[in-house]
């Protein structure tokens, strides 16, 4: 047996907050050595907020209703809004980002943190890393994401601060 505990495969709930960054610095401290190793950041825009305001290259929509726009351009808001937000991901992580065990992702849901359990159980994921707090203002011990996690994941959950 190994001295070193090791996982194969580790999520980390990435948004931006220095909690989310020592996160990811743990997980890459935890993570296998092996070719299999994974270590899978995610971040997950609620899908209330994608394009509510914004069109696919940033500018703002004055006021269209949504129920007005065809399915195409929709997804097209949709798609943009995700690989905007996967290169800030990428941007914010610095040379995290061009470690080979190392994958970015982001997706929306109108759960971040169901979206951030049921992920981590596709992806046989056998630990989540993530922050106690995130970007909201309120200070508590725990935020609504990494509380909804804990509550909703099967697997081992480590929050660091
Ligand atoms: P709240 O959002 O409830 O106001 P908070 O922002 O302080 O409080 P959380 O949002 O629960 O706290 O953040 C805790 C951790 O959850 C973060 O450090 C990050 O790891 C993860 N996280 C938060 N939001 C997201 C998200 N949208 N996508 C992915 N991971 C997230
Ligand atoms: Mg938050």
């Amino acid at each position: 047996m190994s001295d070193k505990l090791e996982f194969k495969t580790i999520v980390v709930p990435y948004d931006g907050s220095d909690q989310a960054k020592h996160a990811l610095e743990v997980a890459r401290g935890l993570i296998g050595g092996s070719e299999e190793s994974r270590l899978m950041l995610l971040h997950v825009i609620p899908s209330g907020m994608v394009g509510a305001t914004e069109n696919v290259d940033g500018t703002v929509i004055d006021g269209v209703p949504w129920g007005l726009l065809d399915y195409e351009t929709y997804k097209d808001v949709v798609d943009g809004a995700l690989a905007r937000i996967k290169s800030e991901v990428e941007e914010s992580v610095g040379d995290a980002a061009s470690d080979p065990r190392i994958s970015i992702e982001a997706i929306a849901d109108t759960s971040p943190a169901e979206a951030i359990a049921k992920y981590a159980a596709t992806h046989g994921a056998d630990l989540i890393v993530m922050g106690r707090r995130g970007l909201g203002a309120l200070r508590g011990m725990l935020g609504s994401v990494s509380y909804g996690v804990l509550h909703s994941a099967e697997m081992p959950v480590l929050t660091v601060k």
